[in-house]
C-alpha cells in the first residue's frame, strides 16, 4: 500500500479539474505508477471538506472493474490527494476532442460497462451524479472505466466557476433542475445517471454535445431548456433501431418512466457487444 503522500513522486500533470489537478506519480518504493488528484479546499469551506473526507472514505469501500480504483486518501493541511488507478488512455472527453466519432459497436461495450459501474455503485446506495465524458477514463488495455463520483460534487471551483457549472450541468437530469422533482419523491437520485449516460451515449455517435444546436454558444437559460423541454434529439440517419431505442429510454424526461439500470442492463443495444467489439477495438479504432 501506499502509506505515505511523500511515497509518491510527481512525474507529469494529466489534466485539470473543477476542484484540482491530477498529477501522474510514481511510488518510490515499488515504481508503481498512479495518478494523484489534489483538491484545495477553500480555507473557510470546513463543512465542505468534512463531506468531501467523509465521500473519500466511501471510495476507498469501492472495488469493481468498472470503476476507477482509490487506492489511498491523504488529508493534509490544505488539499486532499487521491491516489487512484493510473488509466493511461485518458478520458473519452480526450477522444471525442480530437473530432473521433465512435462506432456503435465500441459505443455498446462502453455502454454496457458504465451500466455495469453503475449498478455497483447504485447497489451500494451510491449515485454517482457526475457522468460525462470527462469522468469515463480508458486504461492501455482500452476498458473504460468510471471516475469520480462523489466527491467532485462538493469541492469548490477552481477554474473559471461559470464554465465548470455549465460542463457539469450539461449531463444532468430535468429532475435535478426541478426544486420539485429533485428530493421531493424522488430522493435517491439513481434514474439521474441513467440520464447522464444517454447523453454521453449519444453525444460519442453525434461527435458533439447533442442536446443544443451544433455550434450554438450554450448559455444558462438555452441549456437548461433543451434538457428540460426540448424534444430535438438529433439521432444520426445510420443509427440502428436499438442505438435509438436504448438512447430513448435513458433520455425519458420523466425519470418515473426512463429505463433503469437493471432494464438497460439487458437491452438489445448492449447485448450485441459481447461478441462484437473487444476493449483492443477500443485502442485500436481510438489512438491509431
Ligand atoms: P470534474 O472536476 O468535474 O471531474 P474533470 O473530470 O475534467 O472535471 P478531473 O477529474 O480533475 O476533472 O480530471 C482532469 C483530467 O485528468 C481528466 O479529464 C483526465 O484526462 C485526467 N485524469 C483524471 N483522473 C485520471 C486517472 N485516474 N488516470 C489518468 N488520467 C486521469
Ligand atoms: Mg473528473
Amino acid at each position: 500500500g501506499i502509506d505515505h503522500l511523500s511515497d509518491l513522486e510527481k512525474l507529469a500533470v494529466l489534466g485539470h479539474g473543477n476542484g484540482g489537478t491530477v498529477y501522474k506519480v510514481r511510488h518510490k518504493r515499488t515504481a508503481s505508477i498512479f495518478a494523484l488528484k489534489v483538491l484545495r479546499f477553500d480555507q473557510n469551506a470546513t463543512g465542505i471538506r468534512q463531506q468531501a473526507v467523509r465521500e473519500a472514505e466511501i471510495l476507498k469501500l469501492v472495488d469493481s472493474p468498472y470503476i476507477v480504483r482509490c487506492h489511498a486518501v491523504f488529508n493534509s493541511e490544505d488539499d486532499l490527494c487521491f491516489a487512484m488507478e493510473h488509466m493511461e488512455r485518458g478520458s473519452l472527453h480526450d477522444v471525442l476532442l480530437v473530432g473521433k466519432v465512435l462506432n456503435e459497436d465500441i459505443i455498446s461495450r462502453v455502454a454496457l460497462r458504465v451500466l455495469k459501474g453503475l449498478h455497483y455503485l447504485h447497489g451500494m446506495q451510491i449515485v454517482h451524479g457526475d457522468i460525462k465524458p470527462s469522468n469515463l477514463l480508458i486504461n492501455a488495455n482500452g476498458d473504460v472505466k468510471i471516475a469520480d463520483f462523489g466527491v467532485s460534487r462538493v469541492v469548490v471551483g477552481e477554474r473559471d466557476a461559470y464554465e465548470a457549472y455549465m460542463g457539469t450541468c450539461a449531463y444532468m437530469s430535468p429532475e435535478r433542475f426541478d426544486p420539485e422533482g429533485w428530493g421531493g419523491d424522488n430522493p435517491d437520485g439513481f434514474a439521474g445517471d441513467v440520464w447522464s449516460l444517454g447523453v454521453v451515449v449519444l453525444e460519442c455517435l453525434v461527435g458533439h454535445y447533442p442536446l443544443i444546436r451544433y455550434g450554438e454558444k450554450p448559455d444558462w437559460a438555452a441549456l437548461v431548456c433543451a434538457i428540460c423541454f426540448g424534444e430535438r434529439l438529433e439521432m444520426p440517419e445510420n443509427a440502428s433501431p436499438e442505438f435509438r431505442n436504448f438512447v430513448r429510454r435513458c433520455l425519458e424526461k420523466d425519470w418515473r418512466k426512463r429505463g433503469t439500470v437493471e432494464e438497460l442492463l439487458v437491452h438489445p443495444f448492449v447485448n450485441k457487444s459481447c461478441c462484437g467489439s473487444t476493449a483492443q477495438g477500443m485502442v485500436d479504432f481510438c489512438f491509431q
